[in-house]
């Protein structure tokens, strides 16, 4: 077991790593048309949210009043405009789901890591962290096999490799 197949619950804020960037949106469904839609801040205005699909062309924007979050939801959304989540399946008879690659990424070094340690962050330990809110389904180590296959479908689902 190298240094690299630890995993740290370190910094990482849920509310951060959730955040949707230009580089890492938020992968929706298309209210329009199905397709798969993405959102992240507003090219020339950060201040502001804005959704497109490229398959139809619906494009919105809004500011990002509040962030609803309806995680524990069948139905989980993308916390500015409630669109449904695009990387979403079921798994041991919940749903697995990720907002974005960064999101993706974190889970699956956190599922695939055989140590899981905290590490003590500069104002000490953090709960708020998305590793200590996962539902413990996930952090079984009986599921984790499941879990890993699950997640490698989703990253399938995502096209982040196109
Ligand atoms: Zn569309």
């Amino acid at each position: 077991m190298g240094e690299k197949d630890r995993h740290f619950d370190g910094h990482e804020h849920r509310f951060a790593i959730t955040r949707p960037t230009r580089d890492d949106p938020t992968l929706v469904l298309c209210p329009q048309c199905q397709g798969l839609g993405k959102v992240f801040p507003a090219p020339l205005d950060s201040a502001q949210v804005q959704f497109g699909c490229s398959s139809c062309g619906l494009s919105k924007r809004r500011e990002p009043q509040s962030r609803l979050f309806q995680w524990q939801s069948s139905d989980p959304t993308d916390s500015y405009f409630g669109y449904s989540l695009w990387l979403n399946i079921p798994c041991c008879g919940e749903r697995l789901w990720v907002f974005n690659r960064r999101h993706w990424d974190l889970l699956f070094s956190y599922v695939k890591a055989e140590h899981r340690e905290r590490a003590q962050g500069e104002y000490g330990w953090r709960n708020a962290s998305i590793v200590s809110r996962l539902p413990p389904w996930i952090s079984s180590k009986k599921n984790r096999e499941v879990v890993v296959k699950a997640l490698l479908t989703l990253k399938e689902k995502a096209l982040w490799g196109e």
